[in-house]
Formats: C-alpha cells, structure tokens, sequence
C-alpha cells in the first residue's frame, strides 16, 4: 500500500468521533454493514450529490433529470437480465457454516483459521459452488401470495430505461442526450465490508447518455474523461485515480466496453466508478418485454434507430469514502498533532466557524452578528465552547476551510481573523466584507489540476 494512504481504522474512528457514520443498529448489536449518516456525514454525502447533479444538469445542457420508484415491476428485472443473470457463485463450508464468494476466496480469511483462506485450513470442508440472487425480494400487498414478487432495485440504471419513451416526449431532447438519477439501490452482498465500500443498502449516481449508434465509440470517451476529471476537480490527488478497462471475460451481459475509475482505497485500487458502452441491449430488451417501441425517429433525416447508451455508475457512499480518505491528514502544527479533512471547500460539510476568542467583553455578541450575517450563505457554525486550540482542532476534523475568530480588536475595528484550514494563515478581514471575501474564496479555483 502507498505510503500516503491513511488506514481504514482511522478514517473510521474520525467518522464515529465526529458523527459522520455510525453502525446502523448499535443498540442492537448491529446489522451486517448497514451504516446510519450523522449530521456532518449527511452534509458531505449532500454536497458530493449536488456536485454531480452540477456535473450533469447545471454545467451543461443535454441532460435531463428523473427520479424512478425503488420497486418496478418484476418484469423488468427479468428484461435486464438481474433475475437470471445477476447471481454469484456462493460456496458453503459444512465446518464453520459460513458462506463466501467463490471469486473472493483467495482475499477471504477462514474463519476457523484466520491466516488461512477458506477452503485452506485442514478442517474446512466447502460444498460446491451455487448460483445466489442478489436481488431483494419483497411482496406487494398484504397478503404473500403467487403473483405479488418484487424486488428491490439492485441498480438505478433501469428506472431510467423504463421511462425512456416518457422523457423522449416531454424534455424535447433528442440523442445524443442523456437521463440522470441518484437514488438508494439494494444487493444482497455476500462479502460486505471495508465500512461504506460494499454495504447492502446504498446510494447510486447514475447517468445513461444515448447516443446514434455510430456515436457510441467517441461519446464513451467522452464520459470516461469527464468522469476522471470530475474527481480530480472535487481534490482527488489525481495520481490516486486510475482507469482501468475491463478485459474481455470481466464484461457484464449487455456490455461492448467496460473501463472502471479506479481509486487508491486503503484495501488497494478499487472500483469507485464504472463507465459501461452498453449498446442497445437494454433498450431493446424492454421493448421486446413490454411491447413498447423503445427508439428514436428522426424527422431530418426519416432514420428511426434505437439508440446505444453510455453509462457513468458511481457509488455516492464509495465516492464519500474516497473524499474522505483522499482529504485525511495528520501533521504536527505548533508542536502539537492534529488531524485535518482537507476537503475541497465545495464538498466540506460547513464551509465557516465562527469562534468568539473569549466567552465574555462582548465578543460573543459580535460573533453571533457575524454568524447571523453567515448562515445565510453557506453552512456555518458557531461555537465558544472551550479553548480556541481545541475548537479550531475540532473544525479541522470536520474539514471546515475557513473559522472567522472574533477578538479584542474587532470590537474596536470591526474586523476579525480569517483563519485557512490548510496553509494556517489568517488575514484580517472587514465583517461588513465577509460575506463577499467567502463567496469569491468558495468561488476561487481551488488545488484543480487539469489530468493529462
Ligand atoms: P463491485 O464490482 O464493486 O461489486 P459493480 O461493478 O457490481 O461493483 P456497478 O453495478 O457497476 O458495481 O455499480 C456502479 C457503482 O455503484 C460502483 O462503481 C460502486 O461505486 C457502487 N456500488 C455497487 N455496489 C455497491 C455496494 N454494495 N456498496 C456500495 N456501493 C456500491
């Protein structure tokens, strides 16, 4: 592992310190990798969806926005190919009784004998590799019966498809063009882990562009540059994000060309995003499933095609943990350690602390004219709890850019330090400036190599 990489534990001990993520279900003793968001987890994974909502409907004009339901129709599953195809080959172990990925075994601790693999160890006795759905299955209505199966959507991707025809008609779009969706997806993962890399229950960014067949090659390019660069300009150090295309036996059913944005995770270089040439594939399946024509007619020319789809998946909570682990630091300032989440401003949870230097002398009243002069703008906080040390430390684990600290002599200048998370500078600025000095600094370019 990079020598620059932070260790999972301590990613998620600042997170539990500080109330990003906690264990969903504590009280209980837990459930499986199922994670709760606190306050300032909330915020950030808030600000990492919004910056792609930026990405894909603010910074340019040719796509459009939709929010599909959770449960579809099970057909649809049986048109994608889920029902039959999304399944992983699951070996048992009659000694330990637990179940792994057949593909996983050789990353796999066996329980009996930790510094083994399952399958290893002189008592493990595992059954042959079976097929297991990864889909969740839930019934509609009250009563179980025949006829009232549905799933939970594994991915958004198809909620898209789906509507393809009803957003053809009303955006006023036409290919290329492309549908955006966030929203929850759900997969029955057999080897969950590694905190908010691989839950059951998570969140997806999901773009399916479609394009003229014969545009498909170029537009693919296009998203798998844009897609990089995206990370990068949200602080990603750009030589901890690769691209990596998939080989020949790794592609999905429905795709001619896959490549994953890879990111430098503590667990090694993993898959934060995939970028998938998906041809028609899906398009036609559902019209074939449902009987509806699923194509394009264009009146310029009299072509009518079905058109090929490039799609962008990210995870939201795999992309939060990326930022996370990008943006953690420890370093010694003044002689003492502290730990700091440089975050791009754009991301950080709060962007302005403003701390009063003493609890007393009018400061704290003057600072509240400061926070009430903020809060408006972006998300700011105020705090005169203990030591000044401590509250800056306190904002730097939070990743909070700017602390506007109110002191003697702003109450005799009415001025007070702007102090940089990263560089540690303060400047003293005019408080009837502060709200214009923080919307030209969150505007500023910031750290944003361009990639090669
Ligand atoms: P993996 O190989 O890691 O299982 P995948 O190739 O099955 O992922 P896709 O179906 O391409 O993933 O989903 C798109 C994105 O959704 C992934 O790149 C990842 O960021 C996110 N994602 C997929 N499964 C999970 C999960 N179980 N937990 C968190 N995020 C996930």
């Amino acid at each position: 592992m990079a020598a620059d990489v932070v260790s999972m534990e301590r990613v998620v001990a600042l997170c539990k310190r500080r109330g990003f993520v906690f264990p969903s279900s504590e009280i209980y003793g837990g459930v499986g990798s199922t994670y709760d968001y606190g306050h300032y987890g909330v915020l950030l994974k808030n600000n990492v969806k919004a910056q792609w909502w930026k990405a894909m409907l603010q910074d340019r004009d040719d796509i459009v926005a939709l929010d599909s339901a959770i449960i579809q129709h099970p057909k649809v599953w049986e048109a994608s190919g889920h029902l039959a195809g999304f399944t992983d080959p699951l070996v048992d172990c009659r000694a330990c009784k637990h179940r792994f990925r057949e593909d996983h075994l050789g990353e796999l601790q066996c329980p009996l004998k930790p510094s083994k693999h399952p399958g290893e160890a002189e008592q493990c006795d595992l059954t042959e590799a079976r097929a297991f759905n990864l889909m969740f299955k839930t019934t509609i209505g009250p009563v179980e019966e025949e006829g009232s199966v549905a799933y939970l959507r594994p991915e958004t991707a198809q909620g898209i498809f789906i509507n393809f025809k009803n957003v053809l008609q009303f955006s006023r779009k036409k290919p290329p063009f492309g549908i955006a969706q966030i929203g929850k997806s759900f997969r029955n993962e057999i080897t969950p882990g590694n905190f908010i890399f691989r839950t059951r229950e998570f969140e997806q960014m999901e773009m399916e562009f479609f394009v003229p067949p014969a545009e498909a090659p170029q537009w693919f390019e296009h998203w798998l540059e844009q897609r990089m660069q995206w990370y990068v300009d949200l602080g990603i150090r750009p030589d901890h994000v690769q691209l990596r295309a998939h080989d020949a036996d790794e592609l999905s059913h429905y795709s001619s060309g896959t490549s994953d944005v890879e990111y430098l995770f503590p667990i090694g270089w993993s898959e934060l995003e995939g970028i998938a040439n998906r041809g028609n594939f899906d398009l036609t399946q559902h019209a074939e499933f449902s009987g509806e024509k699923l194509e394009y007619f264009d009146s310029n020319t009299g072509e009518r095609y079905v058109p090929h789809v490039i799609e962008p998946a990210a995870g939201v909570d795999r992309a939060m943990l990326a930022f996370l682990v990008d943006a953690y630091d420890e370093e010694e300032v003044e002689g003492e350690q502290r730990t700091v989440l440089k975050l791009h401003p754009a991301l950080a949870p709060v962007k302005a602390a403003v701390l009063p230097l003493v609890r007393k002398d009018g400061q704290p009243e003057l600072s509240r004219e400061v926070y009430e002069a903020l809060k408006p703008i972006v998300q700011t906080e105020y705090d005169e709890s203990g030591s000044i040390g401590k509250r800056y430390r306190r904002q730097d684990e939070i990743g909070t850019p700017w602390c506007m600290t109110i002191d003697h002599q702003s109450l005799e200048d009415r001025t007070v330090t702007v102090r940089d998370r990263d560089s540690l500078e303060q400047e003293r600025v005019s408080i009837d400036d502060l709200p214009g000095h923080l919307a030209a600094k969150l505007a500023a370019p910031w750290r944003t190599p361009k990639l090669q």
